[in-house]
């Protein structure tokens, strides 16, 4: 406990991101009808509610076969750019950690790193492109810089779920290059992308989890 992050607590974050958008699928699909088409909200849950029930029937216990799960679970219940995007994301994140039944903080950057790697080569998007990497990437890079700095791994990921908030505001004012936002050109901007408020949700589930007592 502290240094490593076990796979309950992997679960635990799974879990947690459920919850996250379970409560929040109406203001990802409200973000979504102003610059795409009103179904982010609902991609997620249907998504996540799929990966729920795989959690409770499946009993995985390294970390490839885990996320394994849940990547293919996402590309195959969620029709939209998110599903394959988010897929991607932890299928990369599971092949990166390995058969492994805990994460040290570096293990737990890396496969984060790995998972974002993923994310553009699926979607192409670079920094700035007004998606999810823009939430995601400076999370990544907060992880490793407070990683870098000594802190333990519950108060490093704390920093990339601020970081992960501030990508998220940043947004905003962005003209959108990938995805439907991008048909809207101009019209874009003054809406945060729905992707990266999901993304937000992603690394805050992370971060409760990891300042949660361990009930291991
Ligand atoms: P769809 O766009 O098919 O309706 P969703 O609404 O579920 O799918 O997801 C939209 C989100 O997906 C966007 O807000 C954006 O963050 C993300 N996204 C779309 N295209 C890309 C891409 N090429 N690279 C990264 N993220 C993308
Ligand atoms: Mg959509």
């Amino acid at each position: 406990m502290g240094d490593t992050i076990d796979i309950h607590q992997l679960v635990g974050w799974l879990r947690r991101f459920h919850d996250l958008v379970q409560d929040q699928t109406a203001y990802l699909t409200e973000l979504d009808s102003a610059i795409g088409d009103a179904d982010h909200g609902t991609n997620m849950a249907r998504g996540m509610e799929s990966v729920v029930g795989k959690l409770d029937s499946g009993s995985a216990s390294t970390v490839d076969e885990l996320f394994k799960t849940v990547g293919m679970t996402l590309v195959t219940t969620v029709g939209g750019a998110s599903g394959p995007l988010y897929g991607t994301l932890f299928l990369r994140f599971g092949a990166a950690a390995g058969a492994v039944d805990r994460l040290d903080g570096a293990g737990l950057a890396a496969a984060l790193r790995a998972g974002l790697d993923g994310v553009v080569a699926r979607g192409k998007a670079e920094a700035g492109d007004k998606t999810m990497f823009d939430a995601l990437s400076p999370a990544v890079d907060a992880l490793d810089a407070a990683l870098a700095g000594g802190a333990a791994p519950a108060d490093a990921v704390a920093v990339a779920r601020d970081a992960a908030i501030a990508g998220r505001d940043a947004t905003g004012p962005l003209v959108a290059k990938k995805g439907r936002a991008s048909y809207l050109g101009e019209r874009s901007v003054g809406h945060i992308d729905p992707g990266s408020a999901s993304t937000a949700l992603l690394i805050s589930a992370l971060a409760d989890e990891l300042a949660a007592p361990s009930e291991a």
